[in-house]
């Protein structure tokens, strides 16, 4: 891939062509699938997934890949098939795993604030990487289970480093306020409470998402690795480390974004504090950054009006497809996939039909004159877009399409309304 496909794969062969996905029009994908439609290209999933084992190759590590950006079973095949281990946050994630692969259980971490006995349960039969505990309630009910499963377990403690990531306050993990973790000086303590069903054998942080610099992450992993030195003096065998997920993307065609360079400024600030612990495997737990950009959601102008002096592009996507927009005041770049006419000429709100205020993706964003029935492509749509996905409104979940080169294939179908409805039948006063 050329650095600009590194970026986003939805690029134009030329000035006069359509957008495309890798080699399949998106125009055609959009006729075929009908719309709104997620499109993925797994190219561009491998090549990120590349940067980031190149990036660490040089100390022992391991990529978990966070389930929770983007858990459609196809795309969890794809980083499996290429040797990634998986980060999930809930039972229903750790089946997804299971569904994949169940011998990827022995390179999955479980993180998480609230898991619940069957939970842990499942996991533990699994057999997984390591649990990353986050408070000592868990901790007691984690041995509980282990004792009655008769199954040793393996803990992190997810320790709160206090450090500032500057982020949206609602994706911000690491401060001592945040309901995340265990306050880090508080953290021996805790693990002195293992006891025999538990074995100490990793520390871990996840300070929070879309974090653009590498300084947070260095600054954390100083802080975990001062911990690592005491707990070993207190008889621990720390081996591993999980420095957590978070690296950002740009959003923003405008500003200038290199991956490769991201991934390396994170690797320099993690490497050296790894490589001077020594005798500990690097967890990463990327999700964002391995899938977001490979992603779209192809959506089709339903009507265009103008209220007072707004103008308004009404298509068929909405909020339930892509939350980011209303829950996060997120940008994401919006261009049409026809041929490119030249200028920006119109200021608009680009809304969905959902009956929300928030049901926007753009507000006073500069568009080329669209028109009804033109396809527009929502980029950076791969992560927290199908994952956050609803049904408010009873719209039916949009079908997702993996392109590999030239091929395309279905990896979930457009939910039908029945799909819908099933569970709610029976319940009907016949
Ligand atoms: C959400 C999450 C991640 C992934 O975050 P990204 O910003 O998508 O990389 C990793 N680890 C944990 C514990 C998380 O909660």
């Amino acid at each position: 891939m050329d650095d600009n496909q590194l970026t986003r794969p939805f690029v134009a062969p030329d000035k006069k062509s359509a957008l495309a996905c890798e080699d399949v029009s998106l125009e055609g994908l959009a006729r075929r699938y009908g719309t709104p439609l997620y499109v993925y290209s797994a190219g561009h999933m491998a090549a990120r997934l590349e940067l980031f084992e190149s990036a660490f190759s040089v100390v022992p590590h391991l990529v978990c890949y966070a389930v929770k950006a983007n858990s459609t079973l196809a795309i969890l095949e794809l980083f499996v098939r290429r040797g990634a281990g998986f980060d999930v946050v809930s039972g229903g994630e750790m089946e997804r795993v299971l569904a994949v692969d169940r011998w990827a259980a022995a390179r999955t971490v479980f993180s998480g604030i609230g898991k619940t006995a069957a939970e842990m349960d499942l996991a533990l039969r699994a057999g997984i990487l390591q649990f990353n505990v986050e408070s000592e309630g868990e901790l007691e009910l984690l041995a509980e289970r282990a004792a009655k499963v008769k199954k040793r377990a393996r803990i992190a403690l997810r320790v709160n480093p206090d450090v500032f990531a500057e982020t949206h306050p609602y994706i911000s993990t690491g401060m001592r306020e945040h309901k995340f973790g265990i306050d880090i000086r508080r953290a021996r303590a805790v693990y002195r409470k293992a006891g025999k069903w538990l074995e100490a054998s990793g520390v871990s942080v996840h300070i929070g998402s879309q974090i653009q610099s590498a300084e947070p992450f260095g600054a954390a992993a100083e802080r975990v690795a001062k911990l690592v030195a005491e707990l070993r003096r207190d008889g621990h065998a720390i081996r591993y480390v999980d420095a957590g997920g978070g690296l950002g993307i740009e959003y923003h065609a405008e500003k200038a974004f290199d991956a490769e360079a991201q991934v390396a400024r994170y690797a320099a600030a993690l490497i050296p504090v790894v490589r001077k612990l020594g005798g500990v495997t690097l967890l990463l737990e990327p999700g964002r950054f391995l899938v977001a950009q490979a992603g779209a959601i192809l959506t089709r102008v339903l009507y265009v009006k103008k209220n007072g002096t707004r103008n308004f592009v009404i298509v068929d996507a909405a909020m339930n497809d892509l939350i980011r927009p209303a829950l996060y005041q997120a940008h994401h770049e919006i261009v049409p996939v026809g041929p490119r006419r030249g200028k920006r000429t119109m200021v608009a709100d680009v809304v969905g039909p959902v009956c929300e205020t928030g049901d926007f993706f753009a507000r006073d964003r500069g568009l080329p004159p669209v028109k009804p029935g033109e396809l527009l492509a929502i980029l950076d749509a791969g992560a927290y877009g199908m994952s956050l996905a609803s049904n408010y409104n009873s719209r039916p979940r949009a079908a997702e399409v993996l392109v590999e080169g030239k091929r395309a294939r279905v990896i979930r179908p457009r939910e039908k309304l029945e799909d819908l409805l099933v569970l709610e039948r029976d319940a009907l006063r016949k």
